[in-house]
């Protein structure tokens, strides 16, 4: 596999055109094409001979869009391959304020959550931060975005992968994206979602990162969380809970809980669970309706879902169900990738 120059910082990239015997304005141009996401060969402001030898071990593309499917609600979901054919896949979605690109953060994932397509079939790599930019700035380049005039203002961690399973890549993805000589998304627009590891959200507590955490939570008690996400027999939801705390004392950001809901996880006694994790704590819970897609649970109604909200309410927590987007074209993590993959094998 060839080297990602996306994984480079600018200083980084000064220091190997330093290495190449290039002029140090160099690295400012061919950083610029990096971000516009232009092929080495057509970065035209840089000499041939230049060209030439970086394309023998650098790519600049290292993510190509294999398909693409658009929504009727016009959300576009992109199944995006790599350098060593493996797939991923992530999710535009266009609101009034702006596009959010959903981006993956591993090929497969294994956290094996019951209700989530991404780890059906395993995990089999991180993805670099290069790979993570590239989803982004292919995406953007492909919509017609540039580095100085982006159409993506907002992004998150929300697609296949479990994004602290991944914690270096992920880390310096989220610093690279949002450089101020970069694509600069502002990291206040970056949310990244966890399923909730403990050491790792102590860690990030200490990046000094300005993005908004969120927590797929799914369960207010042990029992009926650990049935589902076998990463809650590692972690109790009270040292969750702790970890997510000590976040928010060193952050002072709010964070957002994620509640996949079913026909078992919205009881009275589920709305008294959230309500007691919840004291004192500056968050946000968004209700999803779960997306049945390879779990053996049940669904519910969007009335069901927006009277569960109601209840939270009435309890004093801040709570919204999320618009559904996309259902139509395989939205939920993972779904994408499996059905294609389903279909090569049958044909
Ligand atoms: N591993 C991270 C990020 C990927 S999952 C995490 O667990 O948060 C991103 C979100 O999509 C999670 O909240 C996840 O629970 C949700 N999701 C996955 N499968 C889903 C489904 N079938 N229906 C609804 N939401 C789903």
């Amino acid at each position: 596999m060839k080297e990602i120059l996306q994984s480079y910082t600018l200083t980084q990239i000064k220091q190997l055109m330093q290495v190449l015997h290039q002029p140090s304005f160099r690295a400012k141009q061919m950083y610029t094409w990096c971000m516009n996401y232009t092929p080495i060969r057509e970065m035209s402001n840089l000499p041939l001979a230049l060209r030439e030898q970086l394309e023998q071990s650098y790519t600049s593309t290292p993510v190509t869009i294999l398909k693409e499917y658009t929504s009727k609600d016009g959300t576009q979901k992109f199944l995006l391959q790599l350098q060593d054919h493996q797939l991923i896949e992530c999710v535009l979605m266009h609101y009034t304020y702006g596009n959010t690109l959903c981006i993956s953060s591993q090929v497969g994932c294994r956290m094996g959550c019951e209700f989530c397509a991404s780890g059906k079939n395993g995990w089999f790599r991180n993805l670099t931060s290069g790979e993570m930019l590239g989803e982004v700035l292919c995406v953007n380049q492909h919509i017609g975005g540039t580095m100085q005039n982006r159409k993506i203002t907002n992004i998150v961690l929300m697609g296949s992968g479990e994004p602290l399973d991944n914690y270096e890549n992920t880390i310096a993805f989220i610093r690279q994206v949002s450089a101020p000589e970069g694509i600069c998304i502002s990291q206040r627009n970056i949310s990244l979602s966890t399923c909730g590891l403990v050491p790792e959200i102590e860690k990030l507590a200490q990046e000094n990162l300005d993005i908004t955490l969120t927590i797929s939570l799914h369960a207010a008690t042990d029992a009926k969380r650990s049935a589902i996400m076998p990463i809650a027999r590692r972690y109790s939801i009270a040292e969750l809970i702790t970890a997510v705390r000590n976040y928010q004392t060193t952050t002072k950001r709010r964070v957002v809980f994620e509640y996949v809901l079913t026909t078992t996880n919205g009881t009275h006694a589920d709305v008294q669970a959230l309500k007691n994790l919840c004291k004192g704590l500056l968050c946000h819970i968004n209700i999803i309706p779960l997306n049945q897609g390879v779990s053996a649970q049940t669904t519910v109604s969007r009335t069901r879902a927006e009277a569960f909200c109601k209840k939270l309410e009435e309890a004093g927590l801040s709570a919204t169900v999320r618009r559904t987007l996309g259902a139509d074209i395989e939205g939920a993590c993972g779904q994408l990738k499996r059905r294609y993959l389903e279909n090569q094998s049958n044909s």
